[in-house]
């Protein structure tokens, strides 16, 4: 949802534009063969070309280009059948280049958009373009007092770069934003989406303006590594934004740094002091060209991405929105819902996914794929409560025990006598005996105590170990008390 701020002169609305780093999942970088993995021993992972040796040059690798090419049909974009790589010049220790491979003008992926979930609807935000580029290395200050280290396990590693329109509006938005991109690049797998280790992350560039006005001059905040310290970054920013032109300033297109101990953006440099990249196309790499029967192959073999999925749950298993935007966020979620569900009551399903099984696994720290009980056994526990076997309450115990062991529900069920009680006699029976032992409450009940039908309730139910049918004793005694 738009958020607008209040300000001394009225309410503000607050406009951002989000740069996302992702990296491509490949065995091998953009344009060597080195590899990528994350976590190697520092600088075990460097072609000559990566370490930028004289006379070496890049060769694309044609993996990275079916990645980009796939994430720009999930994003409903453009595909460019012709782009261009072009050299962005600067220097630092850790690109030992002298120059980033990056696309400038002609990048491989144009216009497309993406959908978001929030607060009052569906919102459509426009991406401009996706274009592929080389990371650099990792400078490491913090090893020793007084010397600084470069890893160049990154060099060369292909990074999309996926860079939105200024449609953003909220915080809230700026999250749902980068939770479907993530959610988009993983159902794809062509990027693992792991903010933690940098294979995704932002910049979010923020302008505030009053309603109905020109945009605003912006300020960009480098390298936020979690979608928590986005919203935290763009509230802040705002926020500053607002106080500086409300006191009489302007604000200074700057880059800004976002420190998450304090939750505050400070000064990186100003736009007077940016870099003059002097971009111009790299002389050692042909323009990229491809034909659109490549663009057709890929497009023809494309998962059923988060929005499709979401619509189909909604439609053919008549879950509310709420449930199917949680159940479609991870494929591997989904996948597992389906299998549970299907053939069941689909209702129950997500919500015993969504509450006992994912309230398991955050107890114990495991993810789904660690899950000692499976999307088929999770089914039939589904099955043996529809069908009366066990009733709802019992169930939750013999999930405890699935969880622990593994064991099938109905083989706990039928091992600790769990099965539900439906016969109308056994519970008859049940029914006096406890209308006999409480002469005095019936004796209320019957004078119009209405409330005291809960504690009979209760009492068949201890009497049945939680075992009778509920239905039927609700039956029988409002039958036997008249
Ligand atoms: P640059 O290449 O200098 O970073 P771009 O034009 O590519 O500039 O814009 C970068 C990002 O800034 C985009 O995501 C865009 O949506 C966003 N953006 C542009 N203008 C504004 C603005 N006034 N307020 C907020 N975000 C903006
Ligand atoms: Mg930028």
């Amino acid at each position: 949802m738009a958020q607008f701020l209040k300000g001394e002169t009225g309410d503000w609305e607050i406009v951002i534009g989000l740069e996302v780093h992702a990296q491509v999942s490949s065995e091998a970088k953009l344009f060597s063969s080195a590899a990528t993995k994350f976590g190697a021993e520092p600088n075990s992972q460097v072609s000559l070309v990566d370490a930028a040796m004289p006379g070496m040059l890049p060769v694309i690798n044609k993996e990275c280009v079916r990645q980009a090419i796939k994430t720009g049909l999930g994003i409903n974009a453009k595909i460019n059948l012709f782009s261009v790589f072009d050299r962005k010049n600067y220097f630092y220790p850790d690109l030992p280049q002298g120059y980033q491979i990056s696309q400038f003008k002609q990048p491989i992926v144009g216009e497309g958009f993406l959908e978001i979930e929030v607060s009052d609807g569906v919102k459509k935000i426009g991406i401009e373009r996706l274009h592929l580029e080389q990371d650099a290395g990792k400078s490491m200050h913090d090893q020793h007092p007084t010397k600084s280290f470069i890893d160049l396990n990154r060099s060369g590693v292909a990074l999309m770069e996926i860079v939105s329109k200024p449609d953003i509006r909220s915080g809230e938005e700026a999250g749902a934003y980068v939770k479907k991109l993530r959610s988009i690049v993983r159902y794809l797998g062509t990027c693992d989406g792991n903010m933690q280790e940098g294979s995704l992350r932002c910049d979010v560039n923020v302008s505030v303006r009053k309603p109905g006005e020109e945009l605003g001059t912006r300020c960009e905040i480098k390298n936020v590594n979690s979608i928590r310290f986005v919203q935290q970054a763009i509230e802040y920013e705002a926020r500053r934004q607002i106080e500086m032109i409300e006191d009489g300033h302007s604000i200074n297109q700057e880059t800004r740094l976002f420190d998450p101990n304090k939750g505050e953006t400070r000064s990186m440099r100003s736009k007077e002091e940016a870099h003059d990249y002097r971009y111009f196309p790299d002389p050692d790499l042909l323009p990229l060209k491809f034909d659109d029967a490549l663009v057709q192959a890929i497009a023809s073999d494309m998962p059923e991405l988060p929005d499709a999925k979401r619509t189909r749950f909604i439609e053919e298993y008549e879950l509310s929105e709420a449930d199917a935007t949680l159940l479609v966020e991870e494929r591997e979620t989904a996948e597992f819902y389906e299998k549970m569900a299907v053939g069941r009551d689909k209702k129950l399903s997500a919500n015993w996914l969504g509450t006992e099984l994912f309230g398991a696994l955050n107890k114990e720290g495991l993810s789904l794929a660690e899950s000692p009980i499976t999307a088929e056994s999770l089914g039939r526990l589904m099955e043996i409560i529809s069908d009366g076997t066990i009733s709802g309450r019992i169930a939750k115990d013999v999930f405890v025990d699935m969880f622990e062991s593994g064991e099938d529900a109905l083989d706990i069920v039928e091992r600790k006598g769990l099965t539900q009680i439906s016969d109308a006699g056994a519970i008859s029976e049940l029914v006096e005996s406890v209308i006999s032992d409480n002469a005095s409450k019936v004796a209320e009940f019957r004078n119009g105590k209405d409330k005291l039908f809960g504690f009979f309730v209760g009492q068949v139910m201890k009497k049945s170990q939680g075992k009778a049918n509920p239905k039927l004793v609700n039956d029988l005694l409002k039958d036997k008390l008249g």
